[in-house]
């Protein structure tokens, strides 16, 4: 166990907010850690979510303390049923258990309708007939200031009448909302009024009708951070703006608690979008197959891509907390990605572009089972057996008819070891009509067994090969950048920066047998990461590409 008052271990992450949390509990000023990760139900969490989540339930797992979910469920009009089941589903996949901490915004609507009128009645609130618009015009910019609504000095009692009214639902959409009065001139816009509740006529995920009237978020957040005793309130930057906001709403009214917020930098990632609203409309527009394309940030798309989640707390943690915003490279995630998998993924073989090989002096009818090692920087991964013929497919791209010199695979009279099996001689190929390699003729050498030099002399190369009387048939997707330029939208309509390339679909690749066996994410010999896709059948198998071998990105595109 932690020893509280010791200084913190070298490996131990340190940062602004764990530093002001370890100095909150020694001198005694928090007695128990409670955060909280807010989601708004309106989208699928994507990696910048899992940012906040590592950090909410980080540090309570480091510091001891409780980590609520709590819904921020205050906009019915974007909110759906099927988002609060995804999230809690991605959050427990990313390793994190909230226990019986899990609460809605919406289970405080009353307690907040009952601040709201705590406001009206001290003078600090007010309803206000104009429109969204005015509203938006009267409130000023960032160099004049703002000019009084018509309805800014209506008594207490007029307002909390119109309030009342406004729940009861005697006025249509926009007609009316509720403001907090605070300072039409101040330097910060947030406190000019700002707009505490709107009617929205729309049935509520779990209220269902009983309102019309919604706090936004600005109201809910920093009181239900207070009604549930939240210590740490941790959020993202653009808050920052707000926290003087929160803090007078906290100040003018009787909460029990008066949480502290702290912003950090949010994750952003290069040659992708992290935005619930950008990501619905590729969604939507069907620029990808859904929520779960392997091709999304989101954590249900990483997950059926096959990334670990302890690849993305790793990740996560790496980056670690700042107080600014900051563009990481994907690469430095797929690099993550590919240190977590080279260590725990099974190696199989598999071929993406067949092209058939015949061992001319090998007997007709054999069959040999050789071993083959699971993970060779894993001798606990143990070796399996893979059928061997006299037929094999390899990979089209492992034979060159007219090799330049530093060619290290299959060419005519070139030696190569066909990984785990024997060393093969290529002696001659066979064409179609129209010119087309068809078929590769070899001879191999029966002392070279189990790919061992029989008498020292040494190969160009190995490749990977499957027996064609063996193999099964796959199709393999692979993925690339869903957005060709870094930043999307940053020269433009963010939506021209997808790359027309992203998704690659092989068929007809052949894959050794033990495949079908729904192995988890594995590693196809010299080719990349891969997992079977969810809708992969035995007799139609389905394979994602995880990540490949190496960084292809930078080498491709010339940068
Ligand atoms: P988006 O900008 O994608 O629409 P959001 O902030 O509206 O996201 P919420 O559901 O409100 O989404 O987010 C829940 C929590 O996750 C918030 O505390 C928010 O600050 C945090 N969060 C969202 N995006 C990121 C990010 N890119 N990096 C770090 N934290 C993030
Ligand atoms: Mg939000």
């Amino acid at each position: 166990m932690n020893d509280s008052s010791a200084e913190p271990s070298e490996d131990e992450p340190r940062d602004f907010i764990r530093d002001r949390i370890r100095a909150d509990l020694e001198s005694g000023k928090t007695s128990a850690l409670v955060t909280r990760f807010p989601p708004e139900p309106n989208g699928y969490l994507h990696i910048g979510h899992a940012k906040s989540v590592c950090l909410n339930f980080g540090v309570v797992e480091e510091f001891g303390g409780v980590c609520n979910l709590r819904f921020d469920d205050t906009n019915p009009a974007r909110e759906d049923e099927e988002y609060l089941h995804a999230i809690q589903e991605d959050v427990r996949w990313l390793g994190f258990d909230w226990g019986d901490n899990l609460f809605h915004a919406s289970d405080y609507f009353e307690q907040l309708y009952a601040w709201a009128c705590h406001l009206i009645e001290a003078g600090c609130a007010y309803v206000d007939d104009l429109s969204a618009d005015e509203i938006r015009e009267y409130r000023g910019t960032l160099t004049e200031p703002g000019r009084p609504s018509p309805y800014r000095d209506r008594t207490a009692e007029e307002n909390l009448d119109l309030f009342a009214r406004m729940r009861a639902s005697e006025f249509e959409d926009g007609a009316k909302v509720l403001r907090a009065k605070i300072d039409m001139a101040s330097g910060n816009i947030n406190l000019r009024d700002p707009v505490l509740y709107r009617i929205i006529r729309a049935p509520h995920p779990r209220t269902g009708d009983a309102w019309c009237i919604y706090p936004n978020y600005d109201f809910a957040h920093g009181q239900s951070d207070a009604i549930e005793h939240v210590t740490h309130s941790i959020c993202t930057l653009e808050f920052e703006d707000h926290r003087p906001l929160y803090d007078w709403l906290i100040e003018n009214l009787p909460v029990p608690a008066r949480p502290r917020q702290y912003e950090f930098g949010r994750l952003n990632l290069g040659h992708t979008v992290l935005s619930k609203r950008r990501l619905v409309k590729l969604v939507e527009d069907g620029h990808v197959a859904g929520w779960d394309d392997p091709r999304m940030p989101t954590l249900t798309g990483l997950r059926r891509r096959g990334v670990p989640p302890s690849a993305i707390r790793d990740f996560i943690g790496r980056l670690g907390v700042t107080k600014s915003d900051g563009l990481v490279e994907m690469s430095y995630f797929e690099n993550t990605i590919r240190e977590h998998l080279n260590s725990s993924a099974p190696r199989r073989m598999a071929v993406l572009d067949p092209i058939k090989l015949v061992i001319e002096n090998y007997p007709e009818g054999t069959i040999e089972e050789l071993d083959a090692a699971n993970n060779p920087t894993d001798e606990t991964a143990g070796t399996r057996k893979v059928s061997f013929g006299r037929e094999l497919y390899v990979e089209r791209d492992d034979f060159m008819e007219a090799p330049p010199k530093k060619f290290r695979r299959l060419a005519i009279g070139q030696e190569v070891r066909l990984r785990f099996a024997y060393f093969v001689t290529c002696t001659e190929v066979v064409k179609d009509s129209d010119g087309n390699i068809v078929e590769l003729r070899c001879t191999y050498d029966p002392e070279s067994r189990g790919g061992d030099s029989p008498d020292g002399r040494k190969v160009r190369g190995t490749i990977h090969w499957v027996s064609a009387a063996h193999a099964l048939p796959a199709e393999v997707r692979l993925y690339d950048h869903l957005f060709a330029e870094e930043e999307p939208g940053k020269s433009g309509e963010w939506l021209d920066d997808l790359n027309p390339n992203s998704l690659e679909v092989r068929t007809g690749c052949l894959v050794e047998p033990a495949l079908a066996e729904n192995p988890g994410v594995v590693q196809f010999e010299r080719t990349g990461y891969f997992c079977p896709d969810p809708d992969s059948r035995p007799d139609a198998l389905l394979f994602n590409r995880t990540v490949s071998l190496r960084d292809s990105w930078a080498k491709d595109k010339g940068n």
